[in-house]
C-alpha cells in the first residue's frame, strides 16, 4: 500500500504528530508514506496568516527537518517521502516556487483550495449561483486546476473535483469539455492525478474524482496515485482496497510515486 497525501497537527486543523502518521501507516502495512502537510501561506506578508489553515512560514524548516529525520529513522521499515501540499493561487506562485526550491522534497502536491475568492468548501458560495450556472462554475473550477498543472510546479494534482465537497449536487453536473481539458493539462505537465478518499469526510461522500472522471483519465493516459488526505492518523490509506478494485476495473495497473522528483511506477500488487 502507498499513501502520498497526509497532514498532521502543524496545520492547525489536523491531529497527530508526524510520528503518529508513520506509526499508523506501519501498523497497516503501508510501504510508501508521503508526509505532505499544508504549505505555509508563502504569498502572505504575515508569518502565520491563517492559523487554522496552515503552519507559520517560520515553522516550515522544522517540519522538513522532522520529516527527514523520520525518513532516516524508519528506512528499511517503511519508505517515507517528504512533501507538502501547496495552494495554487493564480498569479502568486513565485513565492512558492522560490521557497519550495530550498528543500529536498520528493514531490509537491498542487491544490486549488481558494476558488473565485472563497474556500472551496464554503457553502455560502452557492447562495448566489443559479441552477443554470452550475455547469459553467464547474468548468471554471476544472480550468483553474488545469492552470495549476500548467505552472509545472507540482507533481501531484490534489482533489481535482473537490468543489463538490460540501455541495454534493455538483458531482452530477456535466462539464465534459473542461474536464477533458484538465486531464490533458495534467498529463502534459508531467504531473499525476490523485485518487483522494477524503470526500468521505465531507457532505459529498465518495472520492475525488468521480469514477467517471477516472475513466476519462485512463482514456487520456493520465498516471495516478493514492491519497487519503488523512487529517487523523487512523485515516491513513482509508478505503485503499476499494479504490484499487475500482481502478483495476477501469484498467489502471499501478501507482506513480516520486523520489526527489523522479517518477516511478509501482504495481497495485
Ligand atoms: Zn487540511
Ligand atoms: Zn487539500
Amino acid at each position: 500500500m502507498i499513501d502520498l497525501h497526509t497532514q498532521h497537527e502543524r496545520c492547525g486543523h489536523a491531529t497527530g504528530s508526524l510520528r503518529d502518521y508513520v506509526t499508523a501507516a506501519m501498523d497497516k502495512g503501508v510501504r510508501v508514506l508521503g508526509l505532505s502537510d499544508h504549505t505555509p501561506m508563502f504569498a502572505a506578508e504575515e508569518d502565520h496568516a491563517l492559523p487554522r489553515v496552515a503552519m507559520p512560514k517560520s515553522e516550515f524548516p522544522a517540519y522538513i527537518s522532522e520529516a527527514l529525520a523520520l525518513k532516516e529513522e524508519f528506512a528499511g521499515a517503511i519508505e517515507i517521502l517528504v512533501s507538502t501540499e501547496a495552494d495554487f493561487l493564480p498569479g502568486r506562485t513565485e513565492p512558492y516556487a522560490r521557497e519550495l526550491s530550498r528543500y529536498p522534497l520528493d514531490y509537491v502536491i498542487g491544490s486549488v483550495h481558494m476558488f473565485e475568492g472563497k474556500d472551496i468548501f464554503d457553502v455560502t458560495r452557492w447562495e448566489a449561483v443559479t441552477e443554470d450556472e452550475l455547469p459553467a462554475v464547474k468548468a471554471r473550477f476544472f480550468r483553474s486546476v488545469a492552470e495549476c498543472a500548467r505552472t509545472g510546479l507540482f507533481h501531484v494534482m490534489g482533489h481535482v473535483d473537490a468543489l463538490k465537497g460540501n455541495f454534493p449536487r455538483l458531482a452530477a453536473v456535466p462539464a465534459p469539455a473542461a474536464a477533458d481539458e484538465m486531464l490533458v493539462a495534467i498529463r502534459d505537465s508531467g504531473a499525476v492525478l490523485e485518487i483522494n478518499t477524503s470526500g468521505s469526510t465531507k457532505m459529498c461522500g465518495g472520492w475525488y474524482p468521480e469514477p467517471e472522471l477516472l475513466e476519462r483519465a485512463h482514456h487520456f493516459g493520465v498516471p495516478i496515485t493514492f491519497a487519503s488526505d488523512a487529517h487523523v492518523p487512523e485515516r491513513v490509506c482509508d478505503q485503499y482496497p476499494e479504490v484499487v478494485k475500482v481502478l483495476d476495473g477501469i484498467g489502471f495497473r499501478g501507482w506513480t510515486v516520486f523520489r526527489r522528483g523522479e517518477a516511478r511506477t509501482v504495481p497495485f500488487a
